[in-house]
């Protein structure tokens, strides 16, 4: 099997304008600071709550669900090895559209899955293949939406009626839904096919820290918990995810800046000749004119922007670039107009 390849993190960040793995331009909020200081280190010596409950309170409070629907994780990936290892073995389908987050792939192959891809193509938008997916009736059918690389982007209420098809889990990875016109949240509640996962990575600024969760109802939730690592969130992440997620004025706000930032981006690309896909993500998938995306991704680098060029058929033509703060979307359109 191939490895999963991260985005490019440099050793220093000195200057880079680094629009390639959708992270936050802006630091997390003021409350995580506040944790970190008065954070009584002698506490570390003890092990943490296993289920990371300070922060699976906050975050049910947020969401306004009970906390026993909630399942925290060291980051979405590792609810993604846990629905996996919970619900497949050898011979059971993994199903998801592509292009996409690689990992539900390099995941299904570990547990021996049938992988099986359903191709969304740019003469559809690359619009999320709803009938297919049910169509092909996976034990799991993962979606991210907003899907990544594209940004596409799929109404909850249709995303209800393929629950209802499917006899399987449906695992929406809502990792970007916090800059997305409405979530899926409510399919959680009426399903119990149906696991949302989100992650503090990117709308909370705090893809170092390692945080991210399930929504399911009680009864999945169980049968999830059953290939849990014990201690998977430690106590320093917990306390720091629950006043981050608290503070949802300062969420809101970054979340603004980001939209209005990703509207700039789009327009600015178009004037400058390349199709731009409609993103409901903190990112846009763009292609160039003349297609030379690898070329011109190694010219930003040259002049310190990075952005993500994916070396795979149905993205040779295209870029994936995350939406920055407004200095740095300047920065990029800059190194764009000088290469
Ligand atoms: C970034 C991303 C994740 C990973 O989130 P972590 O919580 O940092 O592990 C999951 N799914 C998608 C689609 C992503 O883009």
């Amino acid at each position: 099997m191939e490895p999963y390849v991260p985005g490019e993190q440099p050793d220093e960040l000195g200057g880079v304008v680094k629009l390639n793995t959708n992270e936050n331009p802006y630091p997390p909020s003021p409350a995580v600071a506040d944790v970190l200081r008065r954070f009584d280190c002698s506490s570390l010596r003890l092990y943490p709550d296993a289920m990371a409950k300070d922060f699976q309170q906050a975050a049910a409070e947020v969401l306004a669900l009970p906390a026993d629907w909630i399942i925290p994780g060291n980051g979405s990936d590792d609810l993604i090895i846990m629905i996996i290892r919970s619900a497949l073995r050898a011979g059971r389908s993994v199903v998801y559209p592509t292009p996409t987050f690689p990992y539900y792939r390099t995941q299904g192959q570990v547990a021996g899955c049938d992988i099986i891809e359903v191709p969304t193509g740019q003469a559809e938008g690359f619009a999320i293949p709803i009938e297919a997916l049910a169509k092909a009736a996976g034990d799991v059918t993962f979606l991210a939406n907003p899907n990544s690389p594209t940004g596409a982007w799929v109404e909850p209420d249709r995303l209800d009626w393929l629950a209802g098809q499917l006899d399987g889990l449906l695992v929406i990875d809502e990792a970007y839904a916090d800059f997305a016109q409405a979530n899926a949240l409510k399919l959680a509640a009426r399903r119990d096919n149906v696991i949302i996962l989100r992650t503090l990575s990117k709308g909370y600024s705090l893809a170092g820290l390692r945080l991210g969760f399930g929504v399911a109802r009680p009864g999945l939730r169980r049968e999830l918990l059953k290939t849990k690592a014990i201690y998977n969130v430690g106590a320093l992440p917990a306390a720091v995810g629950a006043a981050a997620i608290a503070d949802q004025a300062y969420h809101r706000q970054c979340v603004e800046k980001i939209l209005a930032q990703r509207e700039r981006l789009g327009r600015e690309l178009g004037e400058r000749h390349c199709t731009v896909w409609p993103g409901e993500g903190n990112f846009l998938m763009v292609s160039p004119p003349g297609g030379d995306s690898k070329n011109i991704c190694q010219k930003l680098k040259a002049r310190g922007v990075l952005v993500r060029y994916f070396n795979q058929d149905d993205m040779k033509d295209k870029l994936r670039i995350s939406v920055g703060s407004a200095e740095e979307v300047t920065a990029m359109l800059r190194a764009w107009d000088a290469r």
